[in-house]
């Protein structure tokens, strides 16, 4: 969120994802650089950048696995904070805060 010039990575606070407006994210790609976990895309066919928004809390990826292999969980269960101290030992996470 910090690393993006434009301001146009907002908190959904009901989900806690980092959402991209895309009408005036510009392409710069500083995200993308920034996240330490490499969960945010460029698309070359939109000149923008796309990530995750988890559906509003509502996950289509989870509900379309036949396996169940995708769940959603609180981010508590999912060892984020152990996720996020790897992430601080990498050169990424030593400057990224997005
Ligand atoms: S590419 Fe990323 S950093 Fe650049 S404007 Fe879009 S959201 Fe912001
Ligand atoms: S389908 Fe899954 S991966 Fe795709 S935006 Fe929704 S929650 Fe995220």
């Amino acid at each position: 969120m910090q690393a993006c010039p434009v301001d146009t990575i907002t908190l959904d606070i009901n989900t806690g994802a980092k959402v991209i407006q895309e009408s005036t994210c510009v392409g710069c790609k500083v995200c993308t650089i920034a996240c330490p976990f490499g969960t945010v895309n460029y698309s070359s066919s939109t000149g923008k950048v796309i990530k995750c928004d988890l559906c509003g809390g509502d996950p289509a990826c989870a509900k379309a696995c036949p396996t169940a292999a995708i769940t959603y969980v609180d981010a508590d269960q999912a060892g984020f904070e152990k996720m996020r101290a790897w992430a601080g030992k990498t050169d990424a996470g030593s400057t990224a805060t997005a």
